[in-house]
């Protein structure tokens, strides 16, 4: 198998562009005509792979999809309009009301809201436990459980569980393990040989590079058997693995909309080519930084997982052997001094994303998790002393200046 850089340059190395165009141009249209009324029938029916309209298939988001299945090893991939999209679909596709997912708090704020505030009303129960004690996981899951949850790196509390051994927990019971790879994506963590089924993405971040553009990625990692899910047993005797994907391609994803528009899916594909270039030198910065203000005074604690003394260091090195990714996040006196601090940086960007190529500073007490009473925020780990650094590409000498010039100011 060709190297991953290689494989996000040049997808599966075919050549069906048109004009001998190097780059996959942007097919902006919604609708594509059949030359006769059989072959637009047979298109319908699944029986001829053929694009009919855009919000179910596209060239140029198709061939975003073979590179990221061809990255990944995966059986398929379906871009769509954004992280939430990926992760909403697969749960949408996954379980019905009555039924549960079992995952953490620890979660992604807007995640989080999708499973408790949107789902919980339709009748899907959300069980939470922590994904760092594998029996608690075990324990949760019962006959009714359609999934488990949980995110490679959790966001913004950076904890990291051993994946392979809730994996072994949900093979035991043949539950499908979901996992969240946005913070890392395929190029630091292979979710397919930690044992994760289905891995979701927010190609918003790592993948477009520069943020150019909303995006998402659902892989369905081909390991999980559909015969023993309950939803998809009957289409599995008929489809086998391709019985998930199918059901999203020709139901949920289809009747939901949340489809990837063609340019977002070109500007995917060209950040995807240079992505592993950026994230070795966001994870490079990323440690140096971690390092300068373990050292700083007026911070009181730093967490990153490849940070020596951090409780999850050595988990992340036995899982992710090129490094953990580009977040990290750091505790000051106050809230009033994270927002003094923030508010003297001049080089780093104060805004909510995260793996820009920028450096970026959010509070995640007082924005992204705004919606949570005080003491549902401190039972996620979101402190109001915290502060989430998304570290970029920049020289990492003039980061560290910026940071200085606020903890002077303290
Ligand atoms: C940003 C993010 C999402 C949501 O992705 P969008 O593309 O903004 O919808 C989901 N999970 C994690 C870990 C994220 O960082």
């Amino acid at each position: 198998m060709k190297g991953f850089a290689t494989r996000a340059i040049h997808g599966d190395l075919s050549r069906e562009r048109g004009h001998g165009a190097l780059r996959m141009p942007v097919y902006d249209n919604a609708a594509f005509e059949h030359d006769t009324s059989h072959s637009i029938q047979l298109a319908f029916e699944g029986k001829k792979p053929a694009h009919c309209y855009s919000r179910i298939s596209n060239p140029t988001v198709q061939e975003f999809e073979q590179k990221m299945r061809v990255l990944t090893g995966g059986l398929a991939a379906i871009g769509v309009a954004s992280g939430m999209a990926a992760i909403s679909n697969t749960v949408f596709a996954l379980a019905e009301a009555g039924s549960n997912i079992v995952t953490s708090r620890s979660l992604f704020g807007n995640t989080l809201s999708l499973f408790t505030r949107t789902l919980a009303p339709w009748g899907l129960e959300v069980r939470f436990v922590s994904m760092t004690d594998p029996a608690e996981v075990e324990r949760a899951i019962d006959g009714k459980t359609r999934a488990v949850f949980l995110e490679s790196i959790t966001n913004p509390q950076l904890e990291v569980a051993d994946c392979a051994e809730i994996s072994a927990v949900t093979r035991r019971h043949g539950v499908p393990l979901l996992m969240d790879n946005t913070l890392l994506t395929p190029y630091l963590f292979n979710t397919k040989a930690a044992g994760v089924d289905i891995e979701l993405l927010s190609s918003t971040k790592y993948i477009s590079g520069g943020a150019t553009c909303l995006g998402g990625v659902i892989i369905d990692n081909g390991t999980y058997d559909w015969r023993r899910s309950p939803r998809f047993a009957a289409t599995a005797k008929q489809l086998g693995p391709m019985a998930f994907v199918a059901a999203l391609r020709q139901e949920v994803f289809r009747n939901v909309g949340a489809c990837l528009s063609p340019h977002n899916a070109y500007l995917q594909s060209l950040g995807l080519e240079s992505m592993s270039l950026r994230i070795d030198k966001s994870c490079a910065n990323t440690a140096v930084v971690a390092a300068y203000l373990a050292g700083a005074a007026g911070v009181a604690t730093v967490h990153y997982p490849a940070l020596a003394g951090s409780p999850f260091q050595a988990v992340a090195e036995k899982q992710f052997g090129r490094g953990c990714g580009g977040i990290l996040t750091f505790d000051l006196k106050d809230q009033k001094a994270c927002f003094a601090f923030m508010d003297s940086l001049q080089l780093v960007r104060r805004a909510t994303n995260v793996n820009d190529n920028k450096t970026l500073i959010v509070h995640p007490f007082s924005t992204i998790f705004a919606e949570y009473a005080e003491e549902e925020k401190l039972a996620m780990g979101v402190r109001p002393t915290m502060l989430r650094l998304s570290v970029g590409i920049e020289d990492h000498a003039d980061i560290i200046d910026d940071l200085e010039r606020g903890l002077k100011k303290l």
